[in-house]
C-alpha cells in the first residue's frame, strides 16, 4: 500500500491555527484536531505500521471500519497546493526546469523537403532555482483557477498541478504577457511521497520542489515570443529559398525536356533548333546521360521517385523529388525501377514487372 495507490490526505488544517500540517507532526487519531483542506470534514490522523501514515475523513471512518475510504476528489491537490504556498511564503525554493521548444515549419505540399530541414528547437531558459516575493493560491487567470500564483519581479509564474482527471487548462497567452505557464504533475509528488518515512510528506514536497525537475512542465514562458518571431523570420526566408531552389529546378527540369530532340517527322521542332547554339547531342547521348542520372552516377538532371525507396542516397536528395505513382509523364519520359532494374519511357512510372511505382526513378 502506497500513497500512489489511493487518494489520500497528506496535511491537514489544523482547526486552531489555519496551518497546514504534516500527519507526521499531530496526534494519532481524532485527537489530531485537522480538518479536511478541501471540504471542511473532520479528520482522523492513520498512524498504523502497515500502511503509509495519512489523514482520512472522520465521517468515513466512523462508517466503514476498513482502510477504504476515498476522500473528496480534490483533497491531496488541495493540500499540496496548500503546503506548497506555506513552504514558499516560508522562503522555500522552486527548481525550474529546463524549457526546449521545437518549432515545426510548414511547408508547402509542393515543396517537397526533407524531415530534417522541417525543425528547429530552442531553449526558451535553462534549469533554474527560484525563490517568490509572494504567492496566492486559487487564482483565476486568462479563464482558469490556477492552483499557485508565484511572483517573481514583474511577471507571474502560474502553476496548474495535474492528475488523472484533470489536465492543463486551455489557455490563450495574449502576445507579449508577462507570465509562465508550468504544470506539475501530482502523480511525480506521490512518488515523491513513496520514497521518503512516513509522516515526512512536507519535507518529501519542500525537496520536490526544490530539487526535482521531473513532473514539472512548462506550457509557457515569456521568452518564448522572441523564439517564436525568430522562428517565424527563419521560417520565411527558408521558404524563400526553397521556392527559388523549386523555380530552379522547374527551369531545369524545362531544359532536360528542351534538349530531347522533336521527333524527326515534327517540324514544330523549328523554335528548339534555333535556341540550341552548342552543338545538339545525339539522341544516343541524352539518352545515356539519362540513364547515368537514374543510376545516380550524375547530378545532372531532376530525378523524380516513387518514394523515398527509389533515393540514391544523401548526395543526390539535392536533386531527387519524391512524386509519388504519376501516370502521366510525358510520352518520352525515362525510368528506371531500383527493386527490379527494367528500364522503360513512356507515360507511367509503375513498373510492369513490380506492379508498383515506390522503386521507380524517372526523368522527363
Ligand atoms: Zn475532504
Ligand atoms: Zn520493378
Amino acid at each position: 500500500m502506497s500513497f500512489s495507490s489511493e487518494n489520500l490526505i497528506p496535511f491537514g488544517e489544523q482547526t486552531a491555527t489555519g496551518d497546514l500540517v504534516d500527519v507526521g507532526e499531530v496526534e494519532k487519531g481524532e485527537r489530531c484536531n485537522c480538518i479536511c483542506p478541501s471540504c471542511k470534514t473532520p479528520l482522523i490522523a492513520r498512524k498504523g505500521d502497515i500502511k503509509e501514515w495519512h489523514f482520512a475523513h472522520k465521517s468515513h471512518a466512523r462508517r466503514i471500519k476498513k482502510e477504504t475510504e476515498k476522500p473528496c476528489d480534490m483533497s491531496f491537490a488541495v493540500s499540496v497546493r496548500l503546503m506548497a504556498k506555506q513552504l514558499f511564503e516560508c522562503g522555500a525554493h522552486m527548481l525550474l526546469p529546463k524549457y526546449e521548444k521545437v518549432y515545426s515549419l510548414l511547408i508547402p505540399s509542393f515543396l517537397p523537403l526533407r524531415k530534417d530541414e522541417e525543425t528547429k528547437t530552442y531553449t526558451i531558459c535553462d534549469e533554474n532555482m527560484m525563490g517568490f516575493s509572494s504567492v496566492e493560491i486559487e487564482q483565476r487567470r486568462m479563464g482558469s483557477v490556477f492552483d499557485l500564483i508565484l511572483n517573481v519581479d514583474g511577471w507571474e509564474i502560474l502553476v496548474y498541478i495535474t492528475y488523472q482527471g484533470r489536465s492543463f487548462p486551455k489557455v490563450d497567452i495574449q502576445a507579449g504577457s508577462r507570465v509562465g505557464l508550468i504544470e506539475i504533475n501530482a502523480m511525480e509528488i506521490k512518488s515523491a511521497f513513496k520514497s521518503i518515512a512516513s509522516g515526512q510528506y512536507k519535507k518529501a514536497l519542500s525537496d520536490f520542489l526544490a530539487q526535482s525537475y521531473v513532473g514539472k512542465k512548462w506550457h509557457y514562458h515569456p521568452r518564448e515570443q522572441r523564439a517564436e518571431e525568430d522562428f517565424n523570420k527563419y521560417a520565411s526566408q527558408r521558404l524563400e529559398i526553397l521556392k527559388n531552389e523549386e523555380k530552379y529546378n522547374e527551369r531545369t527540369i524545362g531544359a532536360a525536356s528542351l534538349i530531347h530532340p522533336t521527333h524527326p517527322s515534327n517540324q514544330s521542332g523549328q523554335a528548339h533548333a534555333t535556341a540550341a547554339s552548342r552543338p545538339p547531342k545525339s539522341k544516343e547521348e541524352i539518352e545515356q546521360l539519362k540513364k547515368a542520372a537514374l543510376d545516380g552516377a550524375i547530378n545532372r538532371y531532376i530525378v523524380i521517385l516513387g518514394s523515398d525507396k527509389a533515393s540514391k542516397g544523401s548526395n543526390h536528395v539535392s536533386r531527387e523529388r519524391i512524386m509519388g505513382g504519376f501516370n502521366n509523364f510525358s510520352e518520352n519520359s525515362l525510368h528506371k525501377c531500383l527493386s527490379c532494374e527494367f528500364v522503360w519511357s513512356g507515360k507511367t512510372n509503375s513498373c510492369q514487372q513490380c506492379a508498383s511505382y515506390k522503386y521507380s526513378r524517372s526523368i522527363i
